[in-house]
């Protein structure tokens, strides 16, 4: 037997150029001799193994958590989060997999775990894990590497570096979730495997591909340990024990090629998923979870001229039947990309708390989200100019359902809902602080609700306004402007 060539360092500078940080981190996930076993099970009696349940796809939840500084900054921009999801469930569309969000999505504020070691990662996700999905944390560094997948603590850590939304970190660890193994088992971080490990290349009489390597046939031999780019160039002559010309698969997510090349997972690795989903995993599908809905496009109250003033800040939109959270975002007209504020609301409005230039233009999107449906095919998006003047909030003379006059406020308003039911209604009236100032009960024989609210001794400021009650539940913004 001819031993294995050692592979050329040279031969990894041409992705040294390419997105460094990326490139050269690699996956901290090592499956054990442990690990292995279902796997081995699984092919050795791929026949009686058990198959895929039902013919249709699994809805799987993800718990993600996003981990900052303790200052509450750095995290991963919710503006990454849903297209992520998206990518991630177009790759994960042939394996009959949909991961949806388990709500809500959770902020860690922790330096230590927002860069940190194997150690601090398996704590942080035995003290923060939510049983009953996959728990996901994005962090600025995974213990070095681009992510990883902790079977101990049973979660997955991807670097913020490593989760833009074209990249298949999350895709390929999730797959470690799920039970595969790297293509490249034996080989992670310039190990040799023992001999009997190394996979051939050959199939059929005289392989070893169910006992040597990730135990998979229909995956390539593969001693790829470090990053490397499509097509495998050749220039590294790796041989196998037999002698035979080892040539990786560069589109197997479970492979260390870069992810330009990566497409797809085998037939035999989606089948060991699937058997993992419905074997150990099973209390993921069988989690209760709200059915797909359609959203359409929220209709955004625009301001006169759309300009926007100093006592007026805020995006406001009508209510999208089956959302359930609102992602908003503001940003400058020039640099739609880069995020100045972001939230995800349950409300129909936000207050703009970002600084604006007098004259300067700006962005707001809004995009309703359902925990199936978070690709963000029903975006409303306006540009808007800031004026520091203070100004007229003209949005309450537009049609809606809930409106108060004046707006903003002097010593009164008046709240008005055409169309009520007979019944009993509560409003209640908090600060931007989220204070109560006001929580009244009332009756209403029907028809249209109107009442005046005394503004009189209320700060000026920004007030939250709900009707709730018989079906009916609105929330308006009120300025008060004395
Ligand atoms: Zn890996």
């Amino acid at each position: 037997m001819r031993k294995i060539l050692l592979l050329i360092a040279s031969a990894f500078l041409t992705h040294a150029s390419m997105a460094q940080s990326i490139a050269e981190q690699g996956c901290g996930t090592i499956t054990s001799d442990e690990e292995m076993q279902p796997i081995y099970e699984y092919v050795r009696t791929l026949e009686s193994a058990k198959p895929k349940g039902t013919a249709g796809v699994d809805s799987i939840p993800l718990s993600i958590h996003i981990v900052t500084k303790d200052d509450g900054t750095g995290g991963y921009p919710l503006q990454n989060v849903f297209p992520l999801i998206c990518s991630l469930n177009t790759r994960y569309a042939p394996a009959s997999m949909y991961f949806y969000i388990a709500w809500p999505i959770r902020y860690i504020n922790n330096t230590s775990y927002y860069i940190h070691n194997f150690s601090v990662g398996y704590q942080m996700m035995q003290t923060n894990n939510v049983a009953q999905s996959v728990n996901v944390y994005f962090v600025q560094d995974p213990s070095g590497t681009c992510g990883y997948f902790s079977p101990g603590a049973d979660g997955v850590a991807i670097g913020i570096n490593c989760a833009a939304v074209n990249s298949t970190t999350l895709v390929h660890e999730l797959g470690h979730f799920f039970s595969l193994p790297h293509t490249f088992r034996g080989w992670e971080n310039g190990a040799t495997p023992p001999v009997y490990q190394q996979e051939y290349v050959k199939r059929g009489v005289g392989a070893n591909c169910t006992t040597a390597g990730d135990g998979f046939c229909d995956t390539d031999a593969d001693y790829l340990g470090s990053r490397w780019a499509c097509p495998y160039n050749g220039f590294n002559v790796l041989l196998d024990p037999l002698g035979d010309t080892v040539k990786p698969d560069p589109t197997l997510y479970m492979s260390y090629s870069m992810d330009a090349c990566m497409t797809r997972f085998s037939p035999l690795q989606i089948g060991s998923m699937q058997n993992n989903l419905y074997g150990i995993r099973n209390a993921l599908r069988l989690r209760p979870s709200t059915p797909y809905a359609a959203l359409s496009t929220p209709n955004v109250f625009l301001p006169a001229n759309k300009v926007m003033y100093s006592n007026t800040k805020y995006v406001m939109w009508n209510k999208v039947p089956g959302a359930q959270y609102y992602y908003v975002k503001i940003t400058s007209a020039a640099l739609p990309t880069v995020v100045r504020q972001e939230a995800l609301t349950t409300d129909t409005f936000l207050n703009i708390s970002i600084a604006m230039v007098n004259g300067g233009n700006y962005l707001a999107t809004v995009v309703p989200l359902q925990e199936k449906n978070v690709c963000g095919a029903h975006t409303a998006a306006y540009t808007f100019s800031y004026s520091a003047a203070l100004g007229v909030d003209d949005v309450a003379t537009h049609q809606r359902p809930l409106s108060m006059v004046p707006n903003p406020a002097n010593t009164e308003t008046r709240l008005q809902v055409p169309n009520v039911k007979n019944g009993s209604y509560a409003i209640r009236i908090t600060n931007i602080a989220g204070q109560s100032i006001l929580q009244q009960d009332l009756q209403h024989s029907g028809g249209t609700f109107s009442i005046p609210v005394s503004t009189q001794y209320l700060p000026n400021g920004i007030y939250s306004v709900r009707i709730t009650g018989n079906g009916l539940s609105m929330v308006e913004k009120l300025v008060v402007q004395h």
